[in-house]
């Protein structure tokens, strides 16, 4: 929303924060205490009143909407101050620092050098916020991708809760914080899900990403099971006499240790979890006396699990966003690419910004937007009517 004021409303100081000394207009951003139901006017709800000196050249190269509102010819293209109602202040101060410092020399500039430093202070949940806006000003968000980078390595972002990054992390394509949430979501999480965000209901990934993300975590479950199941396979095919005493220390021990059977222990428990406790093994496995000198039964049973939960822990580097972008195929094209990895030795991360393996490519391939999404889109666009069966 967005109209011309000439004062604000009584009582509220705007705060004003100058973005460039190049400033030629102001925006001013009014966040409310609710949200604004039609033909409100809001001014007994303001919440904060912010004024941004910006630069009308910078806004209208980045975004039709102010392209249309500060040069066409509605009332605002002659006003000197121009009102965005109901945007947060300190997400639209990351979308104009994001625009600006692509213009200008933001390092020599003690006022960017400022603005960029207040706004990599931004929570994680605000940058819904600024998604949001950027969306509703028709920014395209490969503009933020620059300030998002700074954004990132400037936060701690391992304490941080990856359901909270899934999202901000796949919109403002940062391969490497897309990649470690959704590493994280996989291995540490029971549930697969991204954080709700209650203000912003519509902003969420496509349902795919999830789909992929619950495969990886089932495979993990059954390459573990499948690791176990050999050992256990080995010691039924024996042909010894202690075999029937080891395969009971084995599994006796498996149990004791919390993590088996493995899909009992991760139906309530991150993998990682059912990992650390069959880790544990070695406390438990008792070597039957019967099985000294028997070549079968005296392998290590401890080092073969530790080998098994590393190949599970090596299994999954997360998503990657240029496997999972149509226009970046390995070979030809995007087919070739698919019956490629069935019998191919491929570099599975070439030209990734991210190190990883087949199974990293294997998902996020399988979470690529498939063609009929892209040709429904454009249907749905030319004709908002059409129906589909
Ligand atoms: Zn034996
Ligand atoms: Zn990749």
């Amino acid at each position: 929303m967005a109209s011309s004021t000439k004062s604000p409303p009584d009582a509220i100081v705007p705060n004003l924060v100058v973005i460039t000394d190049d400033a030629d207009v102001t925006l001013r951003v009014i966040k409310y205490t609710q949200r604004l139901k039609p033909g409100d006017d809001g001014n007994d709800k303001v919440k904060s009143i912010t004024d941004f000196n910006v630069n009308t050249q910078v806004m209208i190269r980045n975004s039709e909407f102010f392209k249309t509102l500060l040069t066409g010819n509605f009332a605002e293209a002659s006003q000197s101050v121009v009102t965005l109602k109901e945007h947060d202040p300190s997400a639209m101060q990351a979308i104009f620092c994001a625009l600006h410092s692509q213009y200008e020399d933001w390092s020599a500039s003690s006022c960017g050098l400022s603005i960029t430093k207040q706004t990599l202070g931004l929570s994680v949940h605000s940058l819904c916020d600024v998604i949001s806006s950027a969306r509703h000003f028709l920014i395209e968000m490969v503009e933020l991708d620059s300030w998002f980078k700074l954004w990132y390595e400037h936060g701690d972002n391992s304490k941080t809760d990856p359901k909270s990054m899934l999202y901000p992390t796949y919109q403002l394509n940062h391969a490497e914080g897309f990649a470690a949430a959704t590493k994280k979501m996989v291995y540490h999480h029971t549930r697969i899900e991204e954080t709700k965000n209650q203000q912003h209901k519509d902003l969420h990934l496509p349902p795919r990403v999830i789909q992929q993300l619950c495969a990886a975590r089932g495979r993990l479950k059954t390459i573990l099971s499948n690791q176990i199941w050999n050992h256990i396979s080995g010691l039924l095919d024996g042909s010894c006499n202690c075999k029937e005493k080891t395969l009971f220390a084995f599994l006796h021990a498996l149990k004791e240790t919390g993590g088996f059977p493995v899909d009992q222990a991760a139906q309530r428990n991150p993998i990682a979890y059912v990992l650390h406790q069959l880790a544990d093994f070695d406390d438990y496995f008792e070597a039957p006396a019967e099985a000294k000198g028997c070549s079968r039964c005296s392998t290590d049973w401890s080092s073969a699990m530790k080998t098994a939960c590393a190949v599970v822990w090596k299994y999954f580097d997360g998503l990657c966003l240029d496997c999972m972008d149509h226009t970046q195929p390995k070979f030809a094209d995007e087919h070739e690419d698919y019956w490629g990895h069935l019998e191919r030795d491929m570099e599975w991360d070439n030209a990734c910004r991210i190190d990883h393996g087949q199974a990293t490519w294997y998902y996020s391939f399988m979470g690529r937007a498939d063609a009929r999404d892209k040709i429904l889109k454009r249907v749905r666009l030319a004709n908002p009517r059409t129906k589909f069966l």
